[in-house]
């Protein structure tokens, strides 16, 4: 008898979420210092955390026998203050990557289906997997969400669709006209997930919060991993109509972020200067990094996000050989995309040193 004749079925062919390979991984197998090598691989902030995350992280550390606030009453309000919304608005997750489980355990069950873009974010459908759901991915042309194709896919059975926005890995945006045509189609019990993870990074944001307000059954999500540079932390927020919010706060578990990362983030929530300079780093790399892939005449995809996917052929092997000479990028192959490579982008000097180990490897 194996484990296999009684776990629940749908995790046979679950295929585990593979992530930006480590610097300290990278290092001894490779038996290079550290220091010597960078990582583009996870849209990490290379500035690092906010000075102030930093300083409110050293102050809660003397008080870490302490249960976190499970309720995560400051946080929330005053992410919900910065928003113009309600406490009852706000959910907290271990990165925004927990809320989509809490999505997952509040709506699906086997016969379900959820509704993502086919070069979408993977974990939307890992999650769909572990409730038994089916993932329906709809073609996405020029690597843009077809919302339009989104919206009549729809079937009975649907009971989440994903919009990612720009979205990972392709770094593409809608806009605020298709989203709301989108909105106009989708029927009441579909709840309609924006994914904002790099909502920061944007110069005109669309406005989906007003969906938020309207009480729409729609989920915003947003993240202190990305622009606030706490990806380690793990913390992140959903934005929803309060009733809708509360049947997600019914499937977490008491305390499902710590006091570290809620103080962290709290400080960094308000230290606007940081994510201002983050931003400007950002739009500069990306600049270079775009302006070079056409001078060697690699095709890539236009970014709204602080990574760039572009084509280089065998992804695969261009990641291995990258890696050799010590950057960090990540291969694509899982997002059916084998061959493009995704790099972060880094401070202009990391981004420098990425196009000429990128050049050798060609
Ligand atoms: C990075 C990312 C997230 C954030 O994940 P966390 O769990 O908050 O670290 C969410 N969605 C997308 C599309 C991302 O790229």
């Amino acid at each position: 008898m194996s484990v296999w004749d009684y776990a629940n079925p749908q995790l046979k062919d679950l295929v585990a979420y593979e992530p930006g390979k480590p610097i300290e991984d990278v290092a001894r197998e490779l038996g290079l210092a550290p220091e010597d090598i960078i990582k583009l691989a996870s849209n990490e902030n290379p500035l690092g955390p906010s000075p102030k995350a930093q300083e409110a992280m050293q102050k809660v550390i003397a008080e870490a026998h302490i249960y976190p606030d499970g309720g995560g009453w400051k946080l929330r309000t005053a992410i919900a203050e910065k928003f113009g919304l309600e406490r009852s608005n706000v959910i907290l997750g271990s990165g925004s990557n927990e809320v989509i489980e809490f999505i997952g355990h509040a709506f699906l069950q086997p016969g379900d289906n959820v509704i993502t873009a086919k070069h979408a974010f993977l974990v939307y459908k890992l999650m769909a997997k572990v409730f038994g759901a089916e993932t329906i991915e709809v073609p996405d042309p020029g690597y843009v969400h077809d919302l339009d194709a989104m919206a009549a896919a729809i079937t009975p059975q649907t009971k989440e669709i994903f919009v990612a926005n720009p979205n990972n890995p392709t770094g593409t945006l809608v806009s605020q006209e298709q989203i709301d045509r989108f909105m106009a189609k989708v029927p009441p019990h579909v709840v309609v997930v924006f994914d904002e993870a790099y909502y920061e990074f944007l110069d005109n944001p669309p406005d989906t919060l007003k969906f938020v307000r309207e009480g729409r059954n729609v989920i915003v999500l947003r993240t202190f991993s990305k622009i606030q540079g706490l990806a380690g932390l793990r913390i992140g927020y959903g934005l929803g109509p309060p009733e809708l919010i509360e049947v997600l706060q019914r499937t977490r578990q008491p305390f499902n972020t710590n006091a570290v990362a809620q103080a962290a983030a709290l400080a960094g929530l308000l230290d606007q200067e940081h994510q201002d300079k983050t931003k400007r780093i950002t739009d500069e790399g990306r600049d270079y990094l775009q302006g070079q892939f056409t001078e060697m005449g690699l095709e890539y995809v236009p970014s709204y996000a602080n990574f760039v996917l572009v084509k280089v052929g065998d992804g695969n092997a261009v990641f291995k050989a990258m890696m050799q000479k010590g950057v960090i990028v990540r291969a694509m192959a899982a997002y059916k995309l084998p061959e493009w490579i995704r790099i972060s982008i880094g401070t202009l000097e990391q981004c420098q040193r990425c196009i000429q180990v990128l050049k050798e490897v060609l």
